[in-house]
């Protein structure tokens, strides 16, 4: 310590570069705030001159040559002086700054270091804690001790019965592996040569990103979606059955469509969806986007209370892909346009799993399927719009199939989602806040199934089935659902708080069932 200036040498690898990305995060710390009257001297063996100047380039005060001899180091306060008394403290911006920005790549490093600060950070906190992801243990599927169970998977995948939840964590994973394995296959990605190795950490990762604690919101539910767009590609014939070598491409007609949603999709889209699917409530909090909104957090904030969660679970899973070089397209030339449809695809299917948005896309579908109907209509005019529709429409339905999955299964999903809204008001009431009659139980189980089918299910369902017929099995599920839910209403009692068929006009009944799924 000398005239109040304490010196501290930094001991670190003597590899340059990553002297001087110590020197870039030491700067960018002092550009925040978080280090405060800090000025970095870079101290080093290296006699090269360009190395100099680009330290002092990158924010150094000056640079001293080891060893450092004692007579130069009484002199160093003199940086101190110099620092704080430089005409450009007198400025917003840290001096540190100013002069990096001298240089436009250091300014683009600068601008690229913040943001994935920034989303890391977001990231860290809302998702759990990733461990080592344990790739050389992971099954080979076609392994002979695998062969057996991987059948068995593959028997239940191409089931509408299908219910995740009587599957072990390793059957799950398993089947999202069997589901993307077989997706690869594709013409258009068995291009791109993605290694096993590669795929199977990026999907330990996503695992890893889902909270296991939530009742609903978890990696199971994840898997059924998946599972459920899956079925329906499969039935579109978009892609191959898991049983068969071979398939063409084409699916059932109605009569008067002239243009078929089948024939606009790529396999770059289905591998899309795929993705999205398995993505699409990526480190979900387990609350839903009002609660976030009314609590005033952070994420809320950031996404100006716009589609919070959903454009959160976008961001997390690039940012997985990216840090585990599960590469779909580069993002550089040449690939960079194919790269660029790809994420939009995947951005507005998840976007569109926003139940907000829910009777947009309703009447969105319905309009679409005019569209396709007449004579003179050319879906190459706004192919994007026209493709992002049927994306969107095909993930909503997946989102929301629990509830037309057989009785049984679409009932334990009742249960986990009840759960988990009672968890969320709980914490409404320990914050102060309007809990919602669905998370204090004022609301009957069968009524609030009811009212879902009614106000959000059905109508989605029905205007998908007439665009594409491939999925218009689920509309007698959805039927014998809603009746079951009836009768048990009825066998139960009508300790119901809400009135259907009401001709008030109230919509209230509306925004309740909305509220159930996001
Ligand atoms: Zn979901």
């Amino acid at each position: 310590m000398e005239g109040g200036v304490s010196l501290s040498e930094i001991h670190t690898k003597k590899d340059t570069l990553y002297g001087l990305e110590l020197l870039r995060y030491v700067n960018l710390e002092i550009s925040k705030g978080t280090l405060e009257r800090v000025i970095p001297i870079v101290c080093s063996f290296n006699e090269n001159s360009d190395f100099m100047l680009e330290c002092l380039n990158k924010g150094a005060a000056d640079y001293l040559l080891k060893p450092i001899r004692p007579e130069v180091a009484k002199t160093i306060f003199l940086h101190v002086h110099r620092t704080y008394t430089s005409p450009s403290r007198s400025t917003e911006y840290p001096r540190s700054i100013i002069r990096r920005f001298s240089n436009l790549e250091d300014r683009l490093d600068e601008i690229f270091t913040k943001d994935k600060w920034l989303t890391n950070t977001i990231i860290q906190y809302y998702t759990p804690s990733l461990s080592p992801l344990d790739i050389p243990n992971f099954p080979r599927l076609n392994s002979a001790s695998e062969i057996e169970r991987t059948n068995i998977l593959k028997k239940k995948l191409t089931d509408w019965e299908f219910d995740s939840h009587k599957l072990s964590e390793d059957d799950l994973m398993r089947c999202v592996v069997i589901i993307f394995e077989h997706a690869m296959e594709l013409d258009e990605l068995r291009e791109l040569s993605i290694s096993t190795d590669a795929l199977h950490r990026f999907l330990l990762a996503i695992r890893q990103a889902y909270h296991d604690s939530n009742p609903y919101h978890n990696f199971t539910h994840a898997v059924d979606v998946l599972q459920a767009i899956f079925f329906f590609l499969c039935e579109m014939r978009l892609l191959p059955s898991l049983f068969s070598a071979g398939y063409n491409r084409r699916g059932k007609s109605s009569n008067k469509q002239r243009c078929r949603p089948n024939d606009l999709l790529r396999d770059s889209d289905v591998f899309a969806l795929l993705l999205a699917s398995i993505g699409h409530d990526v480190g979900h909090p387990g609350v839903n986007n009002d609660f976030l909104i009314q609590s005033q957090t952070p994420l809320a904030q950031l996404y100006n209370d716009k589609s919070v969660l959903e454009s959160f679970h976008v961001m997390t899973l690039f940012n997985l892909m990216q840090k585990y070089g599960f590469k779909i397209y580069e993002s550089e030339p040449p690939c960079e346009t194919k790269y660029s449809e790809f994420r939009k695809i995947v951005v507005n299917a998840i976007l569109a799993t926003d139940m907000q948005l829910h009777h947009k896309y309703v009447k969105d579908i319905k309009e679409q399927k005019s569209r396709f109907e007449s004579v003179d209509f050319n879906p190459s005019q706004k192919l994007e719009e026209e493709k992002n529709i049927i994306i969107g429409a095909l993930i909503k339905c997946a989102d929301i199939s629990n509830t037309a999955r057989p009785y049984h299964i679409a009932k334990s999903w009742s249960n986990v989602l009840l759960q988990e809204f009672t968890c969320q008001g709980d914490l409404e009431r320990k914050l102060g806040l309007p809990v919602g009659p669905v998370n204090d139980g004022r609301v009957s189980q069968p009524d609030s199934q009811i009212g879902f089918i009614d106000f959000c299910a059905m109508p989605l369902f029905k205007s998908v089935s007439e665009l594409i017929p491939e999925i218009g099995f689920t509309l007698n599920y959805l039927e014998v659902n809603r009746k079951t839910w009836s009768d048990k209403k009825e066998t139960e009692g009508d300790n119901c708080s809400l009135r259907h068929n009401s001709s008030s006009g109230n919509n209230s009944e509306y925004y309740l069932f909305i509220y159930l799924v996001s």
